[in-house]
Formats: C-alpha cells, structure tokens, sequence
C-alpha cells in the first residue's frame, strides 16, 4: 500500500479550500487546512467534516502574506504527516475599488494576498515535494477571462497567477512536480456572497439565471476540479488553467 497522500490547503476554513479539504478526506488524502485568523471563518468546522468523511486533517494557522508563515505552514505537512504530496494556493480576498479610487495601498495590499500569496505557497512547497508532487492555484474568471469594473487589482492579480503556474510549471517538471491552475466562475461562497466587494445573495442569484448551466455553481463542484489536476488521473498536464463556469464564459451575448 502506497503511504496516503498529504496536501497543503490555503484558505481552508471556508467556501473552496474546505471544500476541497472534504473531497481529499473522501479520497484517503491528509490535509492542513490553512485557516486565517484575520476572517470570522470556522477552520474546526472544516476539521469536523473532514473527519466526518472518514479523512486525517489539522489545522494551521498561516498568514500568506508572511514568508515565515507560508513556510512554517508547509513544513507542518512534513513535521506532521512526514511528507508534502498536493500544494493549493486558494487563499485570496476580494475588494471593490473603481481606478480612480485605487491607492497605492489597496493595490499592493491586493497582490500581496492574491498574488504574491501563491508564490510564496508553491515555492515553500517545491522545497518539501521530495518525491514529486502537484500543485494548484486558484485564478478567476474575473482577471483569467474577463475584466471586471471596480477590480482591476483583483483580476490583475488573478490574470497573474496564470503566468506565475505556466512559468513554475516549466521551472517544476524536471523535479516531478506539476503546475496548474483552476479558474472557477461565479461560485457561492463567503467571498461572493459579500454584497459589498462581490455580487451578494440577490446579485449571485439574478446571475445565475444567465448562466447557461442555469446557477451558479458549488465550492464542491471547484473542489473535485482541483482534485482531479492533483491527482494521477491529470499525469500529463501541467500549465494549464481549467475553467469551471457552468459555461459562463463561453455564452454569446448579442
Ligand atoms: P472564501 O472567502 O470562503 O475563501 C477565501 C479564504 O482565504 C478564506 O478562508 C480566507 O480566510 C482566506 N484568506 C484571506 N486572506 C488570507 C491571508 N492573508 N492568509 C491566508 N488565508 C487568507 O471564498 P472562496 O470563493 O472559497 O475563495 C477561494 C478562492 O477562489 C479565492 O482565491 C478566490 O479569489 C477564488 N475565486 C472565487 C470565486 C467565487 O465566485 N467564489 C470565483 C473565482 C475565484
């Protein structure tokens, strides 16, 4: 029997991230559910599911605007399980800011998160993946297809992390590490169901009827996305992006 396998996930105490934690627990796959203390969000809820479905996991505090924290995180893997197979920078925030509104400040303050954040997660991983591995990064429509008014930090952040995987990606194959990115659409999570940087629940639910899938989707359906790019099933891509959308973004509109 192979040891099971053992993944890194930011952002797990809620919407994708624990979702994802979930579907590794179904799959024999021991998470660190990377939670943060700056957000309300239950990373014990996410810990209690896991095991719910049968799943190992702890909790790690880590902070991705910190080398120190990212590292620490992902030395937890080894410390804890004695290996690091599966990295997922999904950490990320989203704020509204028209351009003229944009400082200095919110700029940087984006890219630190959503940006630089999955740098400094796949880099302490390349470090720990002594037998290969795979990484995923969480992009968005919003940035990876479209612009988006009132988000350019958010989707020039986003955009950027589909150049940092294809770069990393060529950087990783000779290690055995593969590289991808998932580019979820209109998703019902924390995140977007804040009416005051994203859509809200009314606004989510007026968009979902446009979708040609008919809603928006579910962290889960992201979550068994990012799973299948770490898992054996996807040997053979690396510095791709895949979109999970519902068809958003390949409707026509007149
Ligand atoms: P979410 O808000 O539930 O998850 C984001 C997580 O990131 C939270 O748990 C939050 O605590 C964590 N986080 C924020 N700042 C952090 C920091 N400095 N260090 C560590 N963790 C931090 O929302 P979600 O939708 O599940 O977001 C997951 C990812 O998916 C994000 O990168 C987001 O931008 C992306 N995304 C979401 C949607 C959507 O419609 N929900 C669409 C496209 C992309």
């Amino acid at each position: 029997m192979p040891e099971p396998r053992v993944a890194i996930i930011t952002g797990a105490a809620s919407g994708i991230g624990r979702a994802l934690a979930v579907h590794y627990a179904g799959l024999g796959v021991r998470s660190i559910i990377g939670s943060f203390s700056g957000d309300p969000h239950d990373p014990q809820e996410t810990l209690r599911l896991v095991q719910a479905a049968g799943g190992e996991a702890v909790v790690h505090e880590v902070d991705v605007r910190s080398t120190a924290s990212v590292d620490a995180f992902a030395q937890r893997a080894v410390d804890e399980y004695g290996r690091l197979d599966y990295a997922v920078a999904n950490a990320g925030i989203l704020r509204n800011s028209s351009l003229t509104e944009m400082t200095d400040a919110r700029w940087t303050d984006m890219l630190d998160v959503d940006l630089t954040g999955v740098l400094r997660t796949l880099r302490a991983a390349a470090d720990r993946m002594t037998e290969g591995g795979a990484m995923v990064a969480t992009s968005s429509i919003a940035g990876g297809v479209y612009g988006w008014q009132g988000h350019a930090h958010y989707a020039a952040a986003k955009a950027g992390v589909l150049g940092l995987i294809r770069s990393v990606a060529v950087e990783l194959g000779p290690q055995g590490i593969r590289v991808n990115a998932v580019i979820p659409g209109l998703i019902e999570t924390p995140q977007s169901l804040d009416p005051v940087n994203s859509l809200g629940p009314d606004g989510l639910a007026q968009a979902g009827k446009d979708i040609p899938w008919g809603r928006v989707g579910t962290p889960a359906e992201v979550a068994s996305v990012i799973a299948f790019l770490t898992s054996a099933d996807a040997g053979y891509v690396t510095g791709q992006s895949l979109i999970v959308d519902g068809g958003l973004t390949v409707k026509m509109r007149a």
